[in-house]
């Protein structure tokens, strides 16, 4: 139990500056310990609501949850920092089960997960009357309604555990829009008067737009060509069609996986597991996907067909963006689409259930044809009125470019890029030109001595994806021309030299898909300006230390607090400390590395800082004069972790002189000896023996992904050792190799 307030330890567990709307309240109103329903979209950040009272009163909250499969992410998550969460489901080996069941009766455990179906077995029973249980929050709450889309029977177990812990608080939370099915929780969990906290349902962060659909497939890859490695779920109508889109997206060379509910338990798995983990960028659904998803960095939600209800419609959307940063909905239309749902529609027995699902569908195509503001009739249609008849973020109020895409004067951009082709003799391909145009110290540039043109490095400020999305819409325009030969060379057509020569203008459309026109409101939907190349950077050494834990990119930092990093470039851990997202355990577990990283990143590109770290959030000050980057004592740190090694000092040890988690100090041994440091690290090695072990379990699974390696070694060997004796192999491979 925490003696501090609410407001200090979302500080100091969560990173979090603020509460965001209805929290504060929530959270104090279950310290006063009375039931509450949460009411709030998709995103809204319900979880704080019942996490941050767990931390603040005595014994142990326990969160009834139906998603199984998000289990393991959560208490990660929570275990990220520093909080102690377990759960107990059907996925745990008797072992595993038995060792939470010690940590609860210890009193180690502050927060646990259950599904509902647990609430039914008398061991369980047993096991909660033994325990001191602080505070019942029910996930998902709407599982409990039959008028839900999701009614799970277990949920009805809810009234009897109630009735078992009558002086118990409890908080149902639900992103369910309708009010039946709210009186119907109420009703259910019979809840106490007047403690129902009812949010926004508007997301202010999702960009609405609908397409007719013609051309879907062409315009569904340049979509996500544009958007390379971010995450997008397509949600199609039939089975069929989720494994023919998925094949067809593949053929285009962008990795797609099938989702659908006639896929056998193991595909879905590895397919959900793979999205998640963000070895595949994106799912072709049918809408079996998405209610055991938590993923905060969905960029694109697609409906390749129309849903059958808003409710649907609104509800796959706000898969969406959950972390606030600005995503796209894009809806492709077709009256043929309609016809299909009403043939089922037809089907349908029970007449009033019928006429119901026609004016479902009805309300559906209505807005697909709408031509006033989307969010508008969305928000209307649950009974809430937005204030303004422009929300600057739907294809009627932006205009109709595709996905609120809008044109922008690329002219100086255009003109850098084709400067950058004649000067380097228009005799190299994209990936050439861009890093001569973003500055990359790569040996061919340096080898060519096209760090010394004049154009090396002016494009710094857009990223790759957006440069190769620029030149492919120059050479769309004809600007561009391929050139002769084997390779895929870059020269200027006649239409480009005209352009230099002529000084005319040009707008193309802004690439990655973010709408630049101002939105409403000043809330998450604001962007920062930020270093596009450093937060690349930044989520490649995120995805490492992920790798290395087995867990996904987000649960060690989400995209929001990347990008404050790469904005106002932290160079101490005071600094790292007030981005959001970095609480104290995060601090001391990432800090150095990051700090590191961001500093020689910073001093390598020359970066000044984007917004000011000491008000963390507000994009502020444009680059000013070039204020030289301080010198980063990294030489001094390689120099430091030698002469530790040299001396024979464990990793404990060190981790102990350094003030560092163990895993940090295995974490930057291995970056330097990636980087070709070599480094004595035999005596850190565990014995003889289990290297064997390692070694062929490194031989049947290979090295790329440590996880496989931990569990095919029945995980009996901790991953600092994966990753030491991983280390070791490589050196000794290097040298070998001469
Ligand atoms: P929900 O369960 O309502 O869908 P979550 O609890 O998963 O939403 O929170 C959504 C996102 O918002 C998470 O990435 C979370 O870290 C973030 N978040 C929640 N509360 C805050 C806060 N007070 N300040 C900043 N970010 C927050
Ligand atoms: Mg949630
Ligand atoms: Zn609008």
């Amino acid at each position: 139990m925490e003696s501090s307030s609410p407001l200090e330890v979302l500080k100091r567990r969560f990173g979090f500056d603020a509460f965001r709307p209805l929290q504060e309240e929530i959270v104090a109103n279950t310290l006063a310990r009375r039931d509450s329903l949460v009411l709030m979209p998709t995103g809204g950040g319900k979880s704080i609501c019942y996490q941050l009272p767990a931390l603040l009163l005595d014994g142990v909250t326990l969160v009834v949850s139906p998603l199984i499969a998000l289990m393991k992410d959560q208490t990660d998550a929570l275990n990220a920092n520093g909080i102690a969460a377990r759960f107990i489901n059907s996925s745990l080996q008797p072992q595993e089960m038995a060792e939470v069941r010690a940590q609860l009766d210890r009193g180690e455990v502050k927060i646990l997960y259950v599904a509902p179906e647990r609430l039914a077995m008398d061991g369980f029973r047993r096991l909660l009357q033994r325990l001191h249980i602080s505070l019942i929050a029910i996930d998902e709450a709407h599982c409990i309604s039959e008028w839900g889309h999701e009614f799970r029977p277990d949920y009805r177990n809810l009234r009897q555990l109630r009735q078992e812990f009558p002086s118990v608080p409890v908080m149902a939370l639900t992103a369910t829009a309708t009010k039946r099915v709210r009186d119907d929780i109420v009703a259910q969990l019979d809840l106490q008067q007047g403690a129902v906290f009812l949010s926004s349902f508007n997301r202010e962060n999702l960009n609405y737009s609908v397409r007719p659909k013609r051309d879907a497939f062409g315009e569904l890859v340049s979509l996500v060509r544009g958007r390379r490695d971010q995450s997008t779920i397509v949600y199609c109508y039939s089975r069929r069609e989720t494994e023919e889109l998925a094949s067809d997206l593949n053929a285009q060379g962008l990795r797609a996986l099938p989702y659908h509910a006639g896929l056998d338990v193991e595909t879905r798995r590895r397919a959900q597991d793979d999205f998640i983990h963000d070895r595949v960028p994106i799912i072709v659904a049918t809408i079996a996907f998405g209610m055991g998803i938590d993923k905060p960095d969905i960029r694109l939600v697609v409906h390749y067909s129309m849903p059958r209800s808003l409710e649907g419609y609104y509800q796959e959307t706000g898969r969406a963006g959950r972390d606030g940063l600005p995503s796209d909905c894009v809806l492709f239309f077709t009256l043929a689409d309609k016809a299909r749902q009403e043939f089922f529609i037809k089907q349908i027995d029970d007449a009033s259930e019928q006429q119901q699902a026609h004016g479902r569908l009805a309300a559906m195509v209505e807005f697909a044809r709408l031509q006033t503001c989307r969010r508008r009739s969305l928000l209307a249609y649950f009974g809430e009125q937005f204030g303004s008849d422009n929300c600057g973020a739907c294809d009627n109020c932006l205009g109709s470019s595709l996905s609120g895409r809008e044109e922008f004067d690329a002219t100086e951009i255009a003109q850098k890029v084709l400067s950058a082709v004649v000067r380097t003799g228009e005799r190299f391909g994209a990936t050439h030109i861009i890093r001569v145009l973003t500055g990359s110290r790569d040996r061919r540039i340096l080898a060519f001595g096209h760090d010394r043109l004049s154009v090396y490095g002016i494009a710094r400020d857009y990223d790759r994806t957006a440069l190769r999305e620029i030149m492919e819409q120059l050479e769309a325009r004809g600007l561009l021309v391929q050139g002769g030969g084997d390779y895929a060379t870059l020269a200027l057509g006649p239409k480009g030299r005209q352009f230099l020569r002529g000084r005319e203008r040009i707008s193309l459309l802004r690439p990655e898909g973010k709408a630049a026109a101002p939105r409403t409101a000043s809330g998450p939907g604001r962007e920062l300006e930020y270093h596009r190349g450093l937060f690349e950077r930044l989520r490649d050494l995120r995805r490492g230390l992920a790798d290395v834990r087995g867990v996904p990119a987000f649960v060690v930092f989400g995209d929001v607090s990347l990008r404050h990093m790469a904005a106002a470039l932290p160079r101490s851990m005071a600094e790292f400390s007030r981005i959001p997202g970095v609480g104290e355990t995060k601090l001391a577990e990432y800090g150095p590395e990051f700090v590191e990283v961001i500093r020689s990143y910073s001093e390598a590109n020359g970066l000044q800082r984007r917004t000011d770290p000491a008000a963390g959030q507000q994009a502020a000050f444009p680059d000013g004069p070039t204020e030289k980057a301080r010198r980063l004592p990294r030489a001094a740190v390689i120099d430091e972790t030698r002469e530790m090694l040299r001396r024979g000092l464990s990793v404990s040890e060190m981790a102990q002189q350094r003030g560092l988690a163990e895993s940090t100090i295995v974490g930057q041994i291995e970056r330097l000896v990636d980087q070709g440091i070599s480094l004595e690290v035999e005596h850190l090695l565990p014995s003889a023996e289990t290297v064997q072990e390692i070694r062929e379990a490194f031989h049947v699974c290979g090295d790329a992904y440590l996880r496989p390696v931990w569990e095919f070694l029945g995980s009996h060997v901790s991953y600092n050792d994966l990753r030491l004796v991983r280390m070791h192999f490589r050196q000794q491979g290097r040298s070998a190799e001469g």
